[in-house]
C-alpha cells in the first residue's frame, strides 16, 4: 500500500458520500484527510501501521482508525460496504464533462443509470431531457462527449494537447504566487499520446494558486479541489491535474510525475542500493544506514548527480538503457529543432495542399530553413488529385523557375510517390530521373498479409530512385492502426540500400514510431523529419517530430535535414548518380 494509494481511496470515499448524498462536512473530511496525506510525507505509512495517526494534526480518530485497517489489513470495510451500493461502471460517468455528482445522483435514482452505455441510451431516448436540471441540449452535448470518447478512448494526441499545456503553462507562470512551474506526465517525455495532463507548481499559497487553476474558463468539471492537488476536466474531457509543493521538493515532485513508471522504479532502486530513499518528496538517507553526505538539491540535474548520473533528459525516460548510458556518460546529445536546415516531404495545391508552391517556400523560409522539398502525390493517388507525369514535369519547371527568381530559399523537385500493390512505383525511372528525390509512400491495399506487405516496401527500398520511405507503417494515431509490416527487415534493408526513413511529423502519424529508432539508429539508418505539410501552418509540426527523434535518442548527425544545404544537395545528387549506374 503507497500512500497514493490510500489517497485514491479516501478521494473515492468522498465522491461516493457525495452520490449518497450525504452532508458536505462528511464528504470533506476525507477530502482533507487526502490533502494531509499528500502533505506529510514518507513516514506517514510508518505512523498508519502503528496506529499513531491521531498524532498527526487534523487527523481525527475514525478517519485515523479507518486507515489504520486499509493499511494493515489492504482493504477498508467501509470503503468497500460503501462501493457495494453502486455498480461498478458509475465511475465512468464522472469521465463525462459535465457530469457531477448531483446529476450523476438524479441519472442513477430516476432512471438506473448506473454506466455510459445506461447513459448513452436515456440522452437518445430522450428520457434524460425530462430530468430536473436537464434538458435537451445537455443530453445533446453528453451524446456528443460520449461519441468523442468512444473515437478516442480517453486517449488525446500531443499535438492537440500541446497548445492546452502551453496556455497553462503560461498562464501559471503569470500568476504571483507561483514559482516555478512545469508539465509532467507523458506530454514532458513527448509521448505521441497522452492521458492526462499533469503540471506541478511550487509555491508558497497553494490555496491562492488552486483556487486560480480550478476556476479556469475552460475547466468544465472540478473532480477534486484541494489545498495541494486539484483535478479537473477540460473540454472533451481531458483531465488536468496539478500539485503544489514547496520549492524544496520541486525537482523530487517534478522528477516524480514525470516517469516513466519503469523508469522511476529503476531510480529509486538505485537510489535504494546507495542507502537512500527517494519518493515524490525528497531523497533521505535509509534509518539505520550511514551513506555518503549529498550537496543540496535544487534541480533535477542535482538529483541525478547525486545518484552518480548525467541528467536524462525526459524523452528518454523510459528505462530503455538510459540510466546505464548516464552513468557511463554516453547519453545522447539529443537534437534540437534548431538543428533542422530544411525537410522534404510537403504538398501544395498542385495535389491535395492547401497553399501554392510560393505560399509554401515563402513560410519554410520564414521559419529559417534553407530548403523546402516538394513532394506532391503521384498519379494512383487520383483521391489526393496526384500529379500525373505531365503536371509533374511542369511543376519540375516551375520549380527550377523559382528558384532562379528569389534567393530566400531552395526548392527541390520531388514526389511523394505511391508504392503500388506489387511494389513498384507509380512512375517510370525515365520520370524519377528527372526529379530531385523521391519519397516512396503506402496510400492503399493496407490488409496485406505482413509477409506481402513487407515484400512490397522491400522492393521500393531497393529501387535506386527512392530516396526515403514516407510514413513506414501507415497509422493514424488513435484512429488506425498500422498496417502488419516487418520493421526489423524494413531497417535492415534500408540500411543496406542507404535508403532514409522519414518521421512524418504530423500529430496524426508520428511514423516511425520512436521505438523502433534507437535500433535503426544503430544499424546506420538515416532519418528525415517531415512534416507531411498540406499548408503552411503545417510545418510548424516540425516540432513534434524533433520529439519523436529525441525519444529515439537520435542526435543531428542522425538526421539528414539537419545537413546544410551544401551537404544535402551532394547526399542527393551521390544517391542520384548511384540510380544512374
Ligand atoms: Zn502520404
Ligand atoms: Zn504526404
Amino acid at each position: 500500500m503507497t500512500c497514493e494509494e490510500i489517497i485514491a481511496v479516501l478521494e473515492e470515499i468522498a465522491v461516493l458520500l457525495e452520490l449518497k448524498g450525504e452532508n458536505p462536512f462528511k464528504t470533506r473530511a476525507y477530502r482533507n484527510g487526502a490533502d494531509i496525506i499528500t502533505n506529510y510525507g514518507d513516514d506517514f505509512l510508518q505512523k498508519a501501521r502503528e496506529n499513531k495517526l491521531t498524532e498527526i494534526k487534523g487527523f481525527g480518530e475514525a478517519l485515523a482508525t479507518k486507515v489504520h485497517q486499509l493499511v494493515t489489513e489492504g482493504e477498508m470495510e467501509y470503503h468497500q460496504k460503501l462501493r457495494a451500493e453502486f455498480p461498478e461502471t458509475i465511475f465512468e460517468l464522472f469521465h463525462i464533462p459535465g457530469l457531477g455528482p448531483k446529476k450523476i445522483k438524479a441519472l442513477h435514482t430516476h432512471l438506473g443509470v448506473a454506466s455510459i452505455a445506461d447513459l448513452k441510451r436515456v440522452c437518445a431516448s430522450g428520457e434524460a431531457a425530462q430530468l430536473n436540471g436537464f434538458g435537451k441540449k445537455t443530453s445533446e452535448k453528453i451524446l456528443e462527449a460520449i461519441a468523442f470518447r468512444e473515437a478516442h478512448a480517453d486517449r488525446f494526441l500531443l499535438g492537440s494537447v500541446t497548445p492546452v499545456v502551453r496556455a497553462i503553462l503560461e498562464d501559471l507562470r503569470q500568476h504571483p504566487d507561483v514559482d516555478q512551474v512545469e508539465a509532467a506526465g507523458s506530454v514532458r517525455r513527448g509521448k505521441e499520446t497522452v492521458h492526462d495532463l499533469d503540471f506541478i507548481v511550487s509555491t508558497q499559497n497553494p490555496q491562492a494558486v488552486m483556487e486560480h487553476f480550478v476556476s479556469r474558463e475552460d475547466v468544465t468539471n472540478v473532480m477534486v479541489h484541494g489545498e495541494t492537488k486539484s483535478s479537473v476536466h477540460l473540454e472533451h474531457g481531458l483531465q488536468c491535474d496539478l500539485r503544489a509543493v514547496s520549492n524544496e521538493e520541486f525537482p523530487f515532485a517534478l522528477n516524480y510525475f514525470t516517469g516513466s513508471k519503469e523508469h522511476n522504479v529503476a531510480i529509486r532502486g538505485r537510489a535504494r542500493d546507495q542507502g537512500y530513499t527517494l519518493n515524490e518528496y525528497r531523497l533521505a538517507p535509509i534509518e539505520g544506514k550511514d551513506p555518503k553526505k549529498l550537496k543540496p538539491i535544487h534541480t533535477e540535474s542535482d538529483l541525478y548527480r547525486a545518484l552518480g548520473l548525467e541528467y536524462i533528459d525526459p524523452a528518454l525516460r523510459e528505462n530503455q538503457g538510459e540510466i546505464e548510458a548516464a552513468e557511463k556518460g554516453t547519453l545522447p546529445k539529443l537534437i534540437e529543432l534548431e538543428n533542422l536546415r530544411g525537410t522534404f516531404h510537403n504538398h501544395t495545391t498542385a495535389s491535395d495542399g492547401k497553399h501554392s508552391l510560393e505560399q509554401m517556400a515563402e513560410a519554410a523560409a520564414e521559419l529559417g530553413l534553407e530548403y523546402l522539398g516538394i513532394a506532391d502525390h503521384s498519379k494512383s493517388s487520383f483521391q489526393a488529385n496526384g500529379l500525373d507525369e505531365e503536371r509533374l514535369l511542369a511543376q519540375v519547371e516551375a520549380i527550377k523557375a523559382y528558384n532562379k527568381a528569389q534567393d530566400a530559399i531552395t526548392i527541390f523537385a520531388g514526389t511523394e510517390c505511391d508504392i503500388l500493390k506489387d511494389g513498384s512505383l507509380d512512375f517510370d525511372d525515365e520520370i524519377l530521373t528527372q526529379l530531385d528525390y523521391v519519397v516512396a509512400s503506402v496510400h492503399n491495399v493496407f490488409t496485406l498479409s505482413e509477409k506481402a506487405q513487407t515484400e512490397r516496401i522491400l522492393k521500393a527500398i531497393e529501387n535506386p530512385y527512392v530516396t526515403m520511405l514516407g510514413h513506414v507503417s501507415g497509422r493514424l494515431l488513435l484512429k488506425r492502426d498500422p498496417y502488419a509490416v516487418d520493421i526489423p527487415k524494413i531497417l535492415d534493408a534500408c540500411a543496406a540500400n542507404g535508403t532514409w526513413i522519414e518521421i512524418n511529423a504530423s500529430p496524426i502519424r508520428l511514423d516511425m514510431d520512436w521505438r523502433w529508432w534507437h535500433r535503426a539508429r544503430d544499424l546506420g539508418v538515416m532519418a528525415v523529419i517531415n512534416p507531411d505539410a498540406h499548408r503552411t501552418r503545417g510545418l510548424q509540426d516540425l516540432y513534434f517530430g524533433v520529439q519523436v527523434a529525441r525519444k529515439g535518442w537520435l542526435e543531428k548527425a542522425h538526421v539528414a535535414n539537419c545537413l546544410p544545404l551544401t551537404k544535402v544537395k551532394k547526399a542527393l545528387a551521390a544517391k542520384a548518380s548511384a540510380a544512374h549506374a
